[in-house]
């Protein structure tokens, strides 16, 4: 399961180099209207795999002064899916090098 953000976010992006997937930033970074806009940090879904893989607990889970790091209910993912996301991300990386 993937996790996110919650509004209550207070943007002191201390999770930010703890994350080892590079699945969180800040959203302000997009214009608004874009898709990944928001006034918050954000935790891309498509890239979290809950840690599994590289740690036994949530990294920004552990870090996050005020709690604000959940489960998302709408990314149910099995372990075997949360780590074919590391797959995915290192072979376009490693198109991308080419
Ligand atoms: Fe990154 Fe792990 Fe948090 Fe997912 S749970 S956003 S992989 S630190
Ligand atoms: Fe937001 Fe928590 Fe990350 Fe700080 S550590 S940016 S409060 S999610």
């Amino acid at each position: 399961m993937s996790l996110f953000i919650d509004y209550d976010c207070i943007n002191c992006d201390v999770c930010v180099p703890e994350c080892p997937n590079d699945a969180i930033y800040f959203g302000g970074d997009y214009k608004i209207g874009h898709p990944k806009y928001s006034e918050i940090y954000v935790i891309d879904g498509d890239l979290c795999t809950e840690c599994v893989g590289h740690f036994d607990t949530p990294q920004c889970v552990e870090v996050c002064p005020v709690d604000v790091c959940l489960p998302d209910p709408d990314r149910v993912e099995t372990d075997e899916q949360l780590l074919a996301k590391i797959k995915i991300k290192g072979e376009s990386r490693g198109r991308r090098s080419k």
